[in-house]
């Protein structure tokens, strides 16, 4: 038998966006609640998609501030039930609104978003009870001599929703002096201590960044893509693609584009949909562009 997934979502409760109130969608509705809608249907659809392949997940949730280190509780994985999503539910309006009311007299911390982000993921491998491929082994029928295979399916995913830094605040983020080398390699390092690297291995963890705000990633794309993840752009949920075709494209997608792919150029697309005449009759066809690099990407609206 398969192992059961274990999934951990870890929310940023200091979002930029959500302090200044700018708008993430088209919509008469006010932040936060913006804001924590489009947040429970993304992480209700990673559900949905998990388990529609297998009914024994294992799951987990955490508000953090991106912007100071703040010490939690001890947590547990919860079995996936109609009651632990609306608890979950609830703690996700319970948070952001009580985050959103003190935010406003926040001081200025020591520590730099990397230093954050490095001890907070900590917390999250030593709260949670991850299993290693090797604890998932599973004898094997005819009971060989190694009795045990190694379980290929382990997934232990964590999906962080957060503002990533953009390439060009990452030196800030890390706080990098113009002498220090900045490569995907030492952001990397400032992110994931050796140690910490290590157990990422040892856990084949797979490290995925919904990202809240619309900037150039390319940097941690290379770096969650490094890490069995991605970064996807929480708006793309609200396309019509599943959320394997939106990781797909996600891990293709090396930074945004701000062209027309070459087929969409040929077809010479003014709208995303066409009219055509069949049998005196005129037929609206919607179109959808299935390239993530192109400004017509239906993933993006
Ligand atoms: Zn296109």
């Amino acid at each position: 038998m398969a192992s059961r997934p274990s999934i951990v979502f870890l929310f940023d409760l200091d979002l930029p966006s959500v302090r200044s109130g700018k708008s993430l969608v088209n919509s008469d509705d006010d932040f936060p609640s913006q804001c924590i809608r489009l947040l429970r249907h993304v992480v209700l659809n990673i559900l949905n998609y998990f388990s529609e392949k297998q009914v024994n997940i294992q799951w987990g949730y955490r508000f953090y501030s991106s912007s100071s280190y703040q010490l939690t509780n001890k947590a547990r994985f919860l079995e996936l039930t109609t009651q632990t999503v609306e608890e979950f539910e609830e703690a996700l309006n319970v948070s952001f609104e009580q985050n959103n009311a003190f935010v406003e007299g926040a001081t200025l911390n020591q520590m730099t978003g990397a230093s954050v982000l490095s001890r907070t993921l900590q917390d999250i491998f030593s709260d949670y009870d991850w299993k290693t491929p090797s604890d998932a082994l599973t004898p094997t029928r005819k009971g060989k001599k190694a009795g045990k295979q190694l379980d290929q399916s382990l997934q232990n995913l964590v999906f962080i929703f957060t503002e990533v830094p953009s390439d060009e605040a990452i030196s800030s983020f890390c706080r990098f002096t113009v002498q220090d080398e900045q490569s995907v390699k030492s952001i990397t390092d400032a992110i994931l201590p050796k140690e910490l690297a290590k157990r990422f291995q040892e856990f084949q963890l797979s490290l995925n960044f919904i990202d809240l705000s619309n900037d150039k990633k390319t940097i941690f794309h290379k770096i969650a893509g490094n890490l069995r993840g991605a970064v996807i752009n929480a708006l793309s949920f609200i396309s019509p693609f599943s959320f394997s075709q939106i990781l797909q494209a996600s891990c293709l997608a090396e930074g945004y584009s701000k062209e027309m792919c070459s087929s969409c150029q040929s077809l010479s697309l003014g709208s995303k949909t066409v009219v055509l005449v069949l049998n005196e009759q005129e037929i609206e066809f919607q179109l959808q562009c299935w390239n993530p690099s192109c400004i017509k990407s239906s993933l993006w609206y």
